[in-house]
């Protein structure tokens, strides 16, 4: 720690310490705020926006559509503010994310540039002392993660990397003042989202482009393009009826959706049906038919369709065979792409195979693989995140009995609810592995539950109780409902980073909630009407007080039956626990 940065005394003692400034840290602060309770927010990035602050990487955008991949919980922020294109940018959310930071006057609780690097609970004062980088050493009654789910960069050590004299980004930390690839040749590691996002611009700067791919994955064109004013005015003529909608939705987002199973249909309904939803295109494509990602037989219709698709683009069949994937159409998460095949029949583009031969090592000019030395310039690391636990990882956590929360994770995360886990008293963690998170429209996800943890505190203060923590048996419960739900869905059939498998070393778990949404918020809403079932309150006063709903009014879920997947369905059946 450097000593210069330690800061002047400030306040020390906190009702609640948030770690974290993206969407999910901003609005948990607000709602504290509101409460009237003291929080201090901790930010490694030097402002808000999290995702946002750190992907700057050129082509970057959300691909939940703008109209829904935007918070609900304010009906003038809702109507004031404009998304410029269907699928906004980065650099128009992050603007969004400094908007409502303003409007809410966040900053002053906020520290920017300072990580959190250990909380630990303790048992005699029922408190977390937090401490950071810069020297702070806090303490709080609540210590509340928001860390994301997507915000550990993972950088494969590669052999020789620090040989290497040209420059190495990786796209989860991109320069801030951008960076102009005119002229050089580029080399661009992974072929996930965010390396489809950015090779069709990358490429339109370079001298040449080598793409070195592991696994090629399912893109579906976004047809991104200006925000349609008409669709935007009947949206916001009733958006918390069009938010509503998307809520009943296992996805927490809406689009169109035909439930029928796919060998139902005829071969030529079946070709119609999905050109009609190609037409849409992004996301939504996977609502063609009801079964896509539960039965094999249907999932193989779609990924030949799908590759069909990559071969009327790609030009030359032998790289258009290297780009069709083999696997689940969906089971990893599926991209959404603005040209990025076409980028193939450029002749200054080059993909490199390396799944059978991982890459080599770099040398001081490049990078080797199949035994060929590239020459690069620049290499491009869209080699994605340490998902779901990264962060939690980075930060020594010590909850009650001297318990690391890294020893307690050991064979994967578990928790209850992915809200809270047990050892870690007052502990919460917002869109937590065990959560829809990930398989759903997160800011949705990161409202419901910063909804219900303010409920949660609201009631501890109404009852008088010092601590809240879960039972190991609801905890183990959760966890194996988690787990027997996964397996419905041919989603936890391959190697995805939704089970870690994207790092060499990390246990093999699925990690996010795949019992859809509404499944999710009705459990919750229950665990909280039913007096917080499954967790024990300490301290109460008033042990008989039933909860007020507050603020997780707006969560009383309706089911869309007609769009139940298979998994939401058998979710719904698992006797409540
Ligand atoms: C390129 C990209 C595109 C995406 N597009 C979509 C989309 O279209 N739809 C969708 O639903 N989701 C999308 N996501 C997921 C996205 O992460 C979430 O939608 C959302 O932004 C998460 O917000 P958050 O606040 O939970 O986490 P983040 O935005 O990740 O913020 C977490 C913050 O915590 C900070 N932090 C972590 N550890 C510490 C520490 N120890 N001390 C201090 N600060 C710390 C980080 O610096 C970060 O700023 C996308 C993710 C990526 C990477």
């Amino acid at each position: 720690m450097n000593s210069e940065a330690i800061r002047p005394a400030e306040q020390t003692k906190f009702d609640a310490v948030i770690v974290g400034a993206g969407f999910a840290g901003m609005y948990m602060l607000h709602c504290l705020q509101k409460l009237g309770l003291s929080a201090r927010v901790y930010e490694t990035g030097g402002d808000v926006g999290g995702t946002w602050y750190w992907n700057r990487y050129p082509g970057a955008r959300c691909d939940v559509e703008s109209m829904q991949y935007s918070y609900s919980f304010d009906a003038d922020l809702d109507q004031e503010w404009r998304w410029s294109q269907r699928y906004s940018p980065q650099p128009e959310i992050l603007a969004y994310a400094n908007h409502v930071a303003d409007r809410f006057d966040l900053r002053r609780d906020i520290r920017f540039d300072t990580r959190v690097t250990a909380a630990t609970f303790d048992e005699g004062a029922n408190h977390w002392l937090v401490e950071t980088d810069q020297g702070d050493r806090v303490s709080a009654q609540f210590c509340i993660m928001a860390v994301g789910c997507l915000s550990a960069a993972n950088t494969p050590p590669f052999d020789g990397m620090k040989d290497f004299e040209g420059s190495i980004y990786h796209t989860g930390h991109w320069p801030h003042e951008g960076v102009d690839f005119t002229g050089q040749q580029i080399g661009i590691i992974g072929t996930g989202s965010s390396a489809i996002q950015s090779i069709p611009i990358i490429a339109k700067q370079a001298k040449t482009l080598t793409v070195f791919q592991r696994t090629p994955n399912y893109a579906v064109p976004a047809w991104n393009g200006p925000m349609d004013k008409n669709y935007e005015a009947e949206i916001k003529a009733d958006y918390p009826g069009f938010r509503a909608k998307a809520r009943a939705r296992p996805t927490g987002f809406y689009f169109p959706f035909n439930a029928k199973p796919t060998l139902d249909a005829s071969p030529d309904e079946r070709e119609k049906k999905y050109e009609e939803f190609w037409a849409r295109g992004g996301l939504p494509f996977l609502g063609a038919f009801g079964d896509l990602l539960f039965e094999k037989e249907a999932n193989d219709t779609v990924a030949e369709f799908a590759r069909r698709k990559i071969r009327s683009v790609v030009d030359d069949p032998v790289i258009a065979d290297l780009l069709c994937p083999d696997n689940i159409f969906g089971c990893k998460r599926l991209c959404v792409d603005s040209n990025y095949y076409e980028v193939y029949n450029e002749p200054h583009v080059k993909l490199v195979d390396v799944s059978k031969r991982p890459i080599e090592r770099f040398t001081k000019t490049g990078v080797i693989a199949n035994s060929i030395e590239y020459e690069l310039d620049a290499v491009v690391c869209a080699t994605g995140f340490a998902a779901m636990t990264g962060s939690f990882d980075k930060i020594k956590i010590i909850g009650r009995e001297g318990l690391t929360l890294s020893k307690k994770w050991e064979a994967g995360p578990r928790t209850y609810l992915g809200l809270s886990t047990v050892g870690f008293p007052n502990f919460f963690m917002i869109t937590g592995p065990g959560s829809p998170s990930v398989l759903a429209n997160m800011i949705p996800s990161i409202e419901q539950h910063v909804d219900w943890m303010v409920d949660c505190i609201s009631h501890m203060r109404d009852v008088g109780a010092d601590t809240i923590e879960p039972t190991l048996s609801y905890e183990d419960d959760w966890v194996d409902h988690v787990n027997a739900v996964s397996e419905i869905s041919l989603r936890s059939t391959c190697s995805s980073w939704y089970v870690g498998a994207n790092i060499p070393g990390r246990p093999r778990v699925f990690m996010p909630y795949i019992g859809g949404f509404p499944v999710y918020v009705t459990k919750c809403n229950e665990v909280m009407t039913n007096g917080y079932e499954g967790f024990v309150l300490k301290g109460a006063e008033d042990t008989n007080k039933l909860p007020r709903v507050r603020w997780t009014d707006r969560w009383q879920v309706e089911l869309d039956i007609e769009v139940m997947s298979p998994a939401a369905i058998a979710a719904g059946r698992v006797p409540v626990i």
